[in-house]
């Protein structure tokens, strides 16, 4: 739609804030660098605000895409964001739709007594580290270059654990005596697999190229056959550089609470994850 002809196009929304993502995309060539200091962020529409109400929308982190689409268009593939960047870019959306507060009622565990808390989510964005450069992982003359999680594969390895929870909830649950000991160890072995495979799959997807002596390897299939066989050493060093480059501070969402009544301090976690944390708001 042309916006220009519309005569109303002055009145539709406009950016309310302004910020610099954690890894200042630089895992994301996509994004035009002359933004990238600051980049705008609209309110959510009525739209936007439905879908994110909407648990099966969240569940698959559709909804998030949706939402970094919608109110943040200079971001041109937002599926292809490290995570880190979505997370923060979430909390920046409901910053520009809501203000800077969120609400919180806070029960007391010591005497039940409630009371509201308003919690800046500027002091949230503040705490996100800034992510620079990852130095490769060294493998004799191999240098493997990783970069942090993307949302995609966030996504899909939630969805796994979900399914896999679900499935083995079910087999536990159902009290029947035939289900020996022998196939609930079969299942469990199973469910197991499954989300180790999709492990490798995160890490595979985290790998942005293999660089040998002579050669930068980023095809997927290639690294993959490599992965599987490869010394353990090779792929727990690629592990623990994934996870320190996607580590946020452990405090980032958690809050004290001081009870007026009664002057119990307590340490409340938000997640940061929509689902729950918007229901925290
Ligand atoms: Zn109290």
């Amino acid at each position: 739609m042309n916006t220009e002809a519309n005569p109303l196009s002055k009145y539709f929304r406009k950016p309310t804030i302004y910020v610099q993502i954690p890894t200042g995309g630089r895992f994301n060539p996509e994004i035009d660098k002359t933004i990238l200091d600051e980049i705008p962020i609209m309110p959510m529409t009525a739209i936007d605000e439905i879908s994110m109400s909407n648990p099966d929308e969240l569940l698959n982190g559709e909804a998030l895409v949706n939402l970094i689409a919608s109110c943040v268009p200079s971001i041109p593939e937002p599926r292809n964001l490290c995570n880190v960047d979505a997370d923060f870019l979430y909390l920046a959306i409901k910053h520009a739709t809501y203000g800077k507060n969120i609400e919180h009622t806070h029960t007391c565990s010591n005497c039940e007594e409630q009371a509201d808390y308003n919690i800046d989510i500027n002091s949230i964005l503040d705490k996100f580290p800034e992510i620079h450069d990852v130095e490769p992982v060294e493998y004799k003359d191999l240098k493997i270059y990783v970069h942090p999680p993307k949302m995609e594969s966030m996504t899909r390895m939630a969805l796994i654990e979900v399914e896999q929870t679900r499935i083995l909830d079910a087999i536990s649950d159902t009290g029947d005596e035939s289900i020996t000991e022998i196939e609930l160890a079969k299942q469990f072995a199973l469910s197991f697999r499954k989300v180790s495979k999709q492990n490798v799959n995160l890490l595979i997807e985290a790998i942005d190229r293999i660089e040998t002596l002579d050669e930068v390897v980023t095809d997927k299939d290639t690294i993959l056959e490599f992965m599987n066989n490869c010394e353990t050493k090779v792929i727990t060093r690629i592990n623990d550089q994934i996870t320190k480059v996607n580590n946020r501070p452990k405090d980032l969402t958690t809050f004290e609470f001081t009870c007026d009544a009664c002057d119990n301090k307590e340490k409340v976690k938000f997640e940061l994850n929509p689902v729950n944390f918007s229901s925290a708001g």
